[in-house]
């Protein structure tokens, strides 16, 4: 199999696709993306490297770096996280309100807005020092030093997050969060703005296709089960409501962030990441869906 052949063929079929969907417009400053970017990298976990596109151009990670940070959780604190945040897929939209207060300000899961606002409090004991320690945690998976935050469009999600301001101050009134709201949505809103490209995101991910540990930086970033459990609830919840077409259409644990890109691990294989900037209606990238659906299936590798 050749998948840098793979890869140029997608890139031709996707090309050509005139229905792009729609930028991620709530957020300003990614409104005015242009929509014919496309960039697709595959990291293999013998070193292998495969690209395709704009695959070395930074773009807006946004919820993608809830895996970066749930990572941390657990190194830190192992199965505690789970004491303060759920494991069910949600079944709502990634920034949804309506289940907090049935289920008492526990998040269904770590991977929609809520859940990572708790988890982004687990790792946060001070603001700044914690936007340091979760760049170099990244950088260092990546190993690109010039992986960064882009201030714009964290500022821009300051100035129109009222859903999550909202979502933190109600987990606060549930004794969710030790910070204070705004505190940890200055961190989180920072995660969200973490950019960088398809490929530096394969690198990042491949500890998860290698049993929690990157062949890439030489770390053990989680233990094996720990990173099976990231990769099931990436199945199961990584895509939001949306997690079970893609495990119908793609077959594999990912994740997907409102920049438009997407990162998912075929275990013992490979990382793959893509970026196209428009949207679905669930919030994942619409062109990045069918590459990855044209991935598996062109390749034949699947974990089912
Ligand atoms: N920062 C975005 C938000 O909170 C992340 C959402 C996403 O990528 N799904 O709305």
């Amino acid at each position: 199999m050749n998948i840098q052949e793979i890869l140029l063929q997608i890139e031709q079929e996707v090309h050509s696709d005139t229905s792009r969907g729609k930028a991620a417009d709530y957020i300003p400053a990614l409104a005015e993306i242009d929509l014919n970017k496309f960039g697709m990298a595959v990291h293999t976990i013998d070193g292998q490297e495969y690209k395709v596109g704009q695959a070395d151009e930074f773009f807006s990670i946004q919820s993608i770096a809830k895996v970066f940070s749930l990572s941390m959780a657990m190194q830190q604190f192992d199965e505690k996280v789970w004491d303060r945040v759920g494991k069910e897929p949600s079944g709502t939209r990634f920034n949804s309100l309506v289940q907090l207060e049935f289920e008492e300000g526990i998040p269904r899961n770590p991977f929609m807005n809520a859940g990572a606002i708790v988890i982004t409090d687990m790792i946060t004991k001070n603001p700044e020092p914690m936007k340091k320690d979760l760049l170099s945690f990244v950088r260092n998976l990546t190993g690109n030093p010039n992986v960064s935050y882009d201030f714009e469009v964290a500022q821009s999600e300051k100035e129109s997050g009222y859903r999550n301001v909202a979502l933190a101050n109600f987990l606060k009134s549930y004794n969710n969060l030790n910070n204070e709201p705004e505190e940890v949505l200055d961190v989180y809103y920072h995660q969200s703005a973490i950019q960088m490209s398809c490929a530096d995101l394969s690198r990042a991910f491949i500890f998860l296709a290698n049993k929690g540990f990157s062949p890439y930086c030489e770390q053990e970033v989680l233990s094996l089960r720990q990173s099976k459990r990231m990769n099931s609830l990436l199945l199961t919840s990584g895509l939001y409501d949306a997690a079970g077409d893609f495990a119908y259409r793609v077959g594999l644990p990912g994740k997907s962030g409102v920049g438009g890109g997407i990162a998912a691990v075929i275990p013992g294989q490979l990382a793959v990441s893509v970026w196209s900037p428009g949207l679905n209606e669930s919030g994942n990238s619409k062109i990045g869906l069918k590459a990855l659906e044209l991935f598996t299936t062109y390749t034949g590798i699947s974990v089912f």
